[in-house]
């Protein structure tokens, strides 16, 4: 008899629409369920009339796997179904290792776990630029200990999104804790009861008054804890669709045209596919029998040694080609076709792994350099450009304006520069010298230096406009101990690498400390002071012990410099130095 077949399905958090497609199928085939009775709906069991059903919920490890066992021998399809996602908190290494022991195969399919159906009741993002890039999946230690360097209050004092697991039951102590480790009573917080399921229940509130409301709300398991600032509607746009960000599927120097994209091996059309997904209109064009490897709605094929009659005909029909084969083929494959570099299509070379993408005819007037750049972008690749003017990789002025903290205030003219570069036009550039030197020197043949325009820090002048990147004033928050000499503070906002503040800000009892004005003196610069409740109205990323004991304020070199810039992410973060606190904020736009 042949073996059976044992699956892992994620059953997704209760409602029945809410397992994958595969896990249904599995379960649809399934001959044996054993699945994990209180929080799988048992809906989905209805899905296979025809199965035994075991529910878990009674039985012990030593129960459940001999069931599997039994099931793999009598050549039976088995599923055990668990909860949201098996991976967290699921309990499922222990049968893994089990069957393992016993030389039994396996295949896993995942759910959608609780914690993000979670998130979708609550019409949250766990990771919001501006806020915290980070969600920590968590538990509270119950009767299951957490290892100490994971427990809430070192994990809490992040900053970071927190999701909890299996911890409703205390919220008391849970509250205690994040407090403790320094989050703001303020902060965000919320509770989602059996979400996916009829009965679901949100609770939303703050850390200070989110235990009494889960108290109220009778809610004691079965429940996601979300903690964040996430959970109000700040943070900033993503830059991920912003304009002045060069993604694989969102880059300002598209190529325009129709694309034919081909490859000759299984491996080569999986890339073709991710290519053609991101340009804005290709076709792939495989041999015969690799063209169920990709989706039908985009896939020309041609018979077995069809190739050339493919490329000839592909010749005249696109604009771009992309060749994902050795270049060695491609260059036989085309010599015979080239014409003039005003009628020829671009054509750009890859590798299977996507590691290059090279430029190989029509590089300018073609538009082969950009759609060489825009697949390399695509597949994180490298763009291999071998014209002679090219400054490749320096043209993205985007990047170089968010590297610097610059914002490009005619962010319109951005597209048309970056064409113009790609296509080999010239350019005046103004930088300061030391940029000038680290961005521009090997290219300049196209980048020529200018005094033409002006502007406070870096432009582009390009006949017809002028980029113009221009820096925002910086404000400079500083903490010191008491009697701190001034040269103290000095070498302090050196180690912050800026050096042209527009003012300092710090807390009002500082205001008469002596280093602290004779450093702003000597500057020029005027001070600024905060009262202690206006301090601690910034969410600042590091709060300081040290200033919460002396002060009563999370943070001053922070606090003061969001306050002052009215931008709540920092440019520079606290550096402490010899008794000094420093931190930089840039002024958000006037
Ligand atoms: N593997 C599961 C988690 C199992 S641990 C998953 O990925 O979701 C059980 C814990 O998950 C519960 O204590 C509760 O914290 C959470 N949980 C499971 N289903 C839930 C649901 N529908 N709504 C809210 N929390 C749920």
């Amino acid at each position: 008899m042949t073996n059976g077949k044992i699956t892992f399905v994620g059953a997704g958090p209760g409602a029945p629409d809410l397992i994958t497609c595969r896990g249904k199928a599995a379960l649809e085939n399934a001959d044996v369920i054993i699945y994990a009775g209180s929080l799988v709906n048992e809906q989905l069991l209805e899905l296979s009339p025809q199965a035994e059903k075991f529910n878990s919920a009674g039985m012990t490890l030593e129960q459940v796997i001999p069931v599997m066992a039994q099931a793999y021998r009598d050549g039976k399809s088995a599923v055990r179904l668990h909860t949201g996602d098996p991976a967290m908190y699921g309990a499922v290494a222990e049968q893994y290792r089990e069957l393992d022991r016993l030389g039994i195969p396996f295949d896993v399919i995942p759910g959608v776990s609780s914690v993000f159906a979670a998130a979708a009741a609550l019409q949250t993002e766990f990771t919001m630029p501006g806020l915290t890039q980070t969600a920590i999946l968590t538990r509270d230690a119950g009767r299951t200990p957490v290892p100490e360097p994971e427990d809430l209050e070192k994990l809490a004092a992040h900053g970071t999104t927190l999701a909890l697991f299996l911890s409703v039951g205390d919220m008391d102590k849970l509250t205690a804790k994040l407090l403790n480790a320094g989050r703001a009573p303020e902060t965000p917080a919320a509770v989602v009861y059996r979400a996916g399921w009829p009965n679901e229940k949100i609770v939303r509130g703050t850390i200070a008054d989110i235990a009494g409301k889960v108290h109220e709300a009778g809610i004691k398991r079965q429940a996601i804890i979300v903690v964040g600032e996430v959970l109000g509607r700040g943070g900033e746009k993503s830059s991920l669709y912003g304009s002045n960000f060069a993604h694989g599927y969102r880059v300002d120097d598209h190529f325009k045209g129709r694309c034919a994209i081909f490859a000759l091996t299984a491996a080569a059309a999986h890339k073709a596919a991710e290519i053609a997904a991101g340009l804005a209109d290709a076709a792939i064009i495989l041999p015969e029998k690799l063209k169920h490897l990709v989706p039908a709605t985009r896939v020309r094929s041609y018979p077995q040694g069809g190739l050339h009659q493919a490329i000839t005909a592909a010749w005249d029909e696109y604009d771009g080609l992309v060749m994902i084969m050795a270049s060695g083929i491609v260059v036989r494959a085309i010599a015979g076709l080239c014409g003039h570099k005003s009628s020829d299509p671009a054509v750009v070379v890859c590798d299977e792994q996507g590691n290059y993408a090279i430029s190989l005819l029509s590089g300018h007037l073609g538009g082969a350099n950009r759609l060489a750049v825009q697949t390399a972008r695509i597949t994180g690749g490298k763009p291999v450009i071998t014209t002679a003017s090219d400054g490749r990789g320096i043209m993205a002025f985007d990047e170089l304006a968010a590297t610097h903290g610059w914002t490009i205030e005619n962010s319109a003219l951005l597209t048309e520069i970056s064409t113009r570069i790609l296509d080999g036009e010239k350019m005046d550039v103004v930088l300061p010298p030391e940029l000038y030197e680290k961005y521009y020197t090997d290219h300049s043949a196209q980048f020529r230096l200018s005094d033409r325009v002006e502007t406070p820090c870096g432009a582009v002048y390009d006949g017809s406009g002028t980029l113009r990147l221009i820096r925002r004033p910086l404000v400079l928050g500083i903490g010191c101990r008491k009697g701190v000499p001034a040269q103290t503070i000095a070498e302090a906002v050196e180690l912050t690498g800026y050096h042209t503040f527009a003012r300092v800000a710090t807390i009002e009892k500082k205001l008469s400390e002596p280093g602290l004005i004779e450093f702003a003196a000597a500057r020029a610069l005027p001070v600024q002071g905060y009262s202690v409740e206006e301090l601690n109205r910034a969410e600042v990323p590091n709060p300081s012990p040290r200033a919460m004991q002396e002060f009563g304020v999370n943070s001053v070199a922070e606090a003061a410099a969001i306050l002052a810039s009215g931008n709540p992410v920092l440019t520079v973060e606290k550096i402490k130095y010899d008794g000094v606190t420093v931190a930089v904020g840039m002024c958000k736009d006037e």
